[in-house]
């Protein structure tokens, strides 16, 4: 990875995003969540469809307005960003989409495409400085100069999604928002892209907030990952550690069906099924969000909500099992010494 400097680019803090639904109904998408993303590295945020993560990202870009909490980008309030200073947010925090057929017009032309930004932010003077940059930005993801004449509709998965990543390169972006950017395509295609978004990393010192239902691939491109259920943060911490010590019993589930490529060691892995559905986030009950799903549910999780909380050095999770960091961790029966966490 690209080494990550100390400077916090994106601090979220506390963010709450409800809908109202039917009647008096609220959907609450992101219920109280909290974390940073420090230049040049990669946030892994992952969880099952439905879990709030495309809502936080969109509301993180001012796309939804908040119901609660901030989004702190460069120190300052997106909400509160207008002229130069918006002007300035919306170029350099891109975003890549999931679907790469829906995302690009079909019927435009590549150069088009790609032009767009540069030239609602005046980054490219005249017709011949702006097709030498789109070339080299088609160069720089993969695909041929040539390609810029063509229209989108031409193009498999993984090209559409190349294009996507030098329409939101071009504007020389700082923090790339890449929203199930692998989901629709061949996994052989997403080994591909992650490599793609990896190598731009090093190159340019790009932070990217990277967002994916499984924890496969995530793994490979985050420097820490965030796991979501229900609209809150269940656990986080350095990739690496949150892998081989996952300790919510969501994430090990999660993770339980990462397949392994060695086939032995896959054999010989213990599978942990998630029970059940996703339950609904409208109004949902008192207690742990999993409880109807956790294969080690205790009584105090019926009704006591876990508060997210250090349960190693850098590592948080929101469960029962676990104490937190200062009064010695390790599974134990019941809470104690909860706390709201800020995590980061
Ligand atoms: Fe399972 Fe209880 Fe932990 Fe929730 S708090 S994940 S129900 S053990």
């Amino acid at each position: 990875m690209y080494t990550i400097m100390e400077e916090r680019l994106l601090e979220v803090r506390h963010l709450k995003k409800y809908f109202k639904t039917g009647k008096n109904g609220i959907l609450k998408a992101v219920d109280d969540v909290s974390f940073c993303i420090r230049k040049g590295e990669t946030l892994g945020i992952v969880g099952e469809s439905g879990c709030g993560k495309t809502t936080c990202a969109r509301t993180c870009m001012g796309i939804y307005d908040a119901t609660e909490g901030e989004v702190l980008y460069k120190g300052r309030n997106v909400s509160g960003l207008r002229g130069k200073e918006r002007q300035r947010f919306t170029k350099e925090v891109q975003m890549i989409f999931q679907d790469p057929y829906a995302s690009l017009d079909p019927r435009m032309k590549v150069r088009d495409i790609i032009a767009e930004g540069m030239l609602a932010h005046k980054m490219a003077d005249s017709g011949r400085q702006c097709a030498d940059r789109i070339k080299e930005l088609l160069t720089t993801v993969g695909l041929l100069a040539g390609h810029m004449d063509r229209y989108v509709h031409e193009f498999s998965g993984g090209q559409r999604q190349r294009i996507g990543i030098a329409r939101a390169l071009a504007v020389e972006p700082e923090l790339l928002v890449c929203d199930e950017p692998i989901s629709a395509l061949d996994v052989s295609i997403q080994a591909q892209i992650v490599n793609l978004l990896i190598k731009l990393q090093k190159e340019r010192g790009l932070t990217y907030m990277f967002i994916a239902h499984d924890l496969s691939m995530v793994k490979y491109i985050s420097d820490r990952t965030a796991v979501m259920y229900l609209g809150k943060i269940v656990e986080t911490a350095g990739a690496d550690v949150l892998c081989r010590n996952p300790k919510h019993p969501y994430t090990q589930a999660l993770l339980s069906a990462v397949p392994i490529p060695d086939p032995e060691a896959e054999a010989g892995k213990k599978r942990i099924p998630l029970e059940g559905e996703l339950p609904s986030p409208i109004g949902p009950g008192s207690g742990c969000p999993f409880f109807g799903r956790c294969p080690r549910a205790m009584e105090l999780c019926r009704y006591e909500e876990p508060k997210l909380r250090e349960v190693e050095k850098g590592h948080f999770t929101a469960c029962h099992l676990y104490k937190e960091e200062s009064d010695s961790a390790g599974p134990v029966p019941g809470g104690a010494g909860l706390r709201s966490g800020n995590v980061g």
